[in-house]
């Protein structure tokens, strides 16, 4: 399964992408995920990807033609919906993520899809993108919270990597994800807190229920616990 991501800004996503979880699991072919800088598709004189809104008003928007190009190129390579970040969005939540998860690998968890099947993440910036590209090719609007960033870049790697630890075989241990906070597990509530050593730090003592050994008891204290 494949993630495209549509920039203007493709280098920022060099480091995040590249390390740890999500570079273990591109290793072993579980994702790819794939930036495309959409300068590229500008036909204008220095790559020319933004303009004046029409009415007045602050600050650039994005033109539409590159835009249009990059998805239309893109969707050859693959079939899934066009997300495009905004905050007017709808709310990306984990139970949203669990649900695009699923659409990757079937309900089961085991299979995987072909890799042409994934996501086409789009991300804006300035004031945004021209309307008529929502109109004419955006499947769905996503909002990572109630604040307004510089651009979409954030939010598409958000999407990427909470989407991807909820793929099979990502996670070292695949289960790992099942007890997170807002997982059905857990009642869709925060999470326990956690320790490890030592025992003792700074006068503060690690709960003793959790060396009894008893699961019971521990199962209990951790759901005493969720919030
Ligand atoms: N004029 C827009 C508004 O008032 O909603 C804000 C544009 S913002 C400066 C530039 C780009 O950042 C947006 O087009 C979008 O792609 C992205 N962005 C900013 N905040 C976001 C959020 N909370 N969730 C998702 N995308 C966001």
């Amino acid at each position: 399964m494949r993630f495209d991501i549509l920039t203007i800004f493709p280098k920022i996503f060099d480091s995040y992408l590249d390390q740890s979880i999500l570079k273990r699991a591109q290793a072993k072919k579980i994702i790819e995920i794939h930036v495309h800088d959409i300068r590229t598709y500008s036909k204008q004189s220095h790559k020319k990807v933004d303009d004046i809104p029409y009415g007045g008003g602050a600050g650039m928007v994005m033109t539409p033609e590159p835009i249009y190009d990059a998805i239309k190129a893109v969707k050859k390579l693959n079939k899934g919906r066009v997300i495009y970040f905004s905050p007017r969005g709808d709310l990306l939540t984990q139970q949203g993520a669990e649900k695009y998860a699923e659409e990757l690998v079937g309900k089961s968890g085991k299979k995987f899809s072909t890799s042409k099947k994934g996501f086409i993440l789009l991300c804006g910036r300035y004031e945004g993108i021209d309307e008529r590209i929502i109109d004419l090719v955006v499947d769905e609007e996503l909002s990572i919270g109630k604040y307004v960033l510089t651009g979409g870049e954030i939010p598409a790697m958000t999407f990427v990597d909470c989407v991807s630890r909820l793929i099979p075989g990502v996670l070292g241990k695949e289960e790992s994800h099942l007890n997170d906070s807002f997982s059905k597990a857990l009642k869709r509530k925060k999470e326990y807190p956690h320790y490890t050593r030592p025992r003792v730090f700074k006068n503060k003592k690690v709960p003793d229920v959790l060396f009894s050994g008893n699961h019971k008891d521990i199962e209990q204290w951790r759901n005493q616990h969720l919030k």
